[in-house]
């Protein structure tokens, strides 16, 4: 297991599609025990490859709260929405590639992902309430889109330039919530 160094807006990775997995093998396995591992550390309920600088198609979530007695980890390679509920929901969103800055963002209350599990298999997950959010905005990253892609011009660049401008002052602390 390995923390890995979390990748902050705006580097060009984030903005990048990332590559499916092949398969679901010892490798990819590792690596999202490694992501798991700093998601927690950091401490967020949801990472996805690319943020940790790999670009492949692997998230992994928890939305279990931080003090609960189990937590519940869900590793999913390849994930893709294959339904939308036509009922939408807002949701306050952050991001550990944007520290410190959310917004609200409106988003399918309802998803159902079909996806590769740890073990290879394919399966399929309906969620609503905040995993569809997290699981949407994990699957957004894959596609080298962040939450403040789905905000107003006015809003996303005011949050980028003060990312821009706490980079050049290297407040910027590696692992952020
Ligand atoms: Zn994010």
């Amino acid at each position: 297991m390995a923390l890995l160094p979390i990748l902050t807006a705006p580097d060009p990775i984030l903005k990048t599609v990332a590559e499916p997995v092949k398969a679901v093998d010892e490798r990819v396995r590792q690596q999202m025990e490694d992501m798991l591992e700093t998601m927690y550390a950091a401490p967020g309920i949801g990472l996805a490859a690319p943020q940790v600088g790999i670009l492949n198609r692997v998230i992994v979530l928890d939305i279990a709260k931080e003090d609960a007695a189990e937590k519940s980890p869900l590793r999913l390679a390849n994930p893709e929405i294959i339904w939308i509920s036509d009922e939408d929901v807002s949701y306050e969103e952050g991001c550990l590639s944007i520290p410190e800055h959310y917004s609200e963002v409106v988003r399918p209350a309802g998803v159902k992902v079909r996806y590769l599990d740890e073990n290879n298999q394919s399966r399929e997950l309906e969620a609503e309430g905040l995993l569809a959010t997290c699981l949407q905005h994990e699957i957004d990253h894959l596609e080298g889109i962040l939450f403040v892609d789905r905000i107003t011009a006015l809003k996303r660049n005011m949050i980028l330039r003060k990312l821009l401008k706490a980079r050049k002052q290297h407040t910027l602390p590696s692992y952020a919530a």
